[in-house]
């Protein structure tokens, strides 16, 4: 067993602190990474809090893995010891339904295991994720990570990069296409950055008028303050396609009723509460469509992951050592995250 030192969770009301604890031993096709950062993502809150009502404790939290290859099984194939890695949201599917043969194991019929909180498939015991020095994964879930851009910021893209580009992909969005991102987070500000590459016309939703320089840096063509009705009726019938990050239950007809005939929007924010529920006539007078979208399939996350590097896109990130995660927490729930922490793990050697 491999002695590794992380933050955990003991319940859904104490602060995360150290835990020790043990990765499994590398099996043949397991690479063993040692995490350089690791992103802070809203669904690591959620799950703390145990939000979601399914969370098994003690919890390691985090599924924005970057680090270096310090060991590979004997028939791994695609890493060798000192390559860039990174792993996101998953670390294993059942591999034989339709959905997994098809690359879209994040919707496995089967037996999805994410990062933290699932079952590992080698031992039963529950996955830890990556608040910690260290992770054992199947080579076949493991992300190649490139050299040219600066690592630290490449960690969000793990679950805020690909959550976003997946949608905005399989939506088809294009070049002039109106495009509504709402809320500026760690999700949202990846959604302005992958619509405006894509040569999209986007508008940003926020409910922080302070927020409105950083939007327009970030690739927003518009800034849309949602508390006020009257900016918002401006861009009545107008949209082809709304990616909706916020997590938080809000009034969706707000901007179902800024579609455009078979106009989407496309929920990825999942708060704890449900939000009241939409309008049924907003929906069916111009065919307008309310759907969702989970992270993506491991390809996909390449695909982006090789776009962003060709493309020069990376996470804006403050970085803090792991001794801060409980505060930056705090900060998650007051919208005040510019815009994804993330955490650096040398600060974890402090602990041990
Ligand atoms: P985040 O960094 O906290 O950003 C959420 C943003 O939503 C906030 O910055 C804020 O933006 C806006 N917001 C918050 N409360 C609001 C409210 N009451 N009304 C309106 N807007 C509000 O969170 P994140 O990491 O981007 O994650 C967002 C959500 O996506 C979470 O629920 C997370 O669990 C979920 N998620 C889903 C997937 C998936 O695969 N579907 C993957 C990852 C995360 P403004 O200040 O601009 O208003
Ligand atoms: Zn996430
Ligand atoms: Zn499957």
């Amino acid at each position: 067993m491999i002695k590794t030192i992380g933050y955990a969770a003991q319940s859904a009301t104490t602060p995360l602190g150290a835990f020790n604890f043990e990765r499994r031993e590398l099996g043949a096709h397991d690479v063993q990474i040692e995490i350089l950062y690791c992103g802070v993502c809203h669904s690591d809150l959620h799950i703390v809090r145990n939000e979601w009502e399914n969370t098994t404790y003690p919890l390691v939290p985090g599924h924005e893995i970057v680090g270096c290859i310090i060991d590979v099984g004997n028939e791994v194939k695609t890493f060798k010891v000192g390559d860039k890695a990174g792993v996101g949201c998953m670390v294993d599917s059942c591999r034989t339904c339709s959905n997994c043969r098809e690359g879209f194991e994040q919707f496995c019929d089967n037996e999805i295991i994410f990062t933290y909180n699932s079952p590992e498939k080698q031992t039963g015991k529950n996955t830890y994720g990556g608040y910690s020095s260290q992770i054992v994964v199947d080579e076949n879930y493991v992300l190649q990570v490139s050299g040219k851009l600066d690592i630290a910021a490449v960690a969000p893209l793990l679950c805020a990069g690909i959550t976003t580009y997946s949608p905005l992909r399989h939506w088809q969005v294009k070049e002039k296409d109106k495009v509504g991102i709402v809320g500026l987070g760690g999700l949202g500000h990846m959604g302005l950055k992958f619509a405006h590459a894509f040569g999209a016309h986007t508008v940003l939703f926020t409910t922080s008028p302070d927020k409105t320089e950083d939007a327009l840096r970030l690739g927003a063509n518009e800034v849309v303050v949602s508390k006020n009705e009257e900016e918002m009726n401006k861009h009545l019938n107008s949209f082809n396609f709304i990616l909706n990050t916020v997590a938080a239950p809000h009034n969706l007809d707000a901007y179902t009723q800024l579609l455009k005939r078979d106009g989407v929007m496309c929920l990825v924010g999942l708060p704890d509460r449900p939000h009241p529920s939409p309008s049924i006539a907003n929906l069916i007078f111009k065919r307008r469509q309310l759907v969702g979208s989970l992270i993506g399939g491991i390809r996909e996350t390449q695909e982006m992951l090789d776009f962003c590097a060709e493309h020069n896109i990376v996470a804006d990130i403050e970085i803090i050592p792991i001794q801060k995660i409980n505060e930056a927490y705090e900060r998650m729930l007051k919208n005040d995250v510019k815009y994804r922490f993330v955490i650096d793990m040398a600060s974890l050697k402090q602990e041990s």
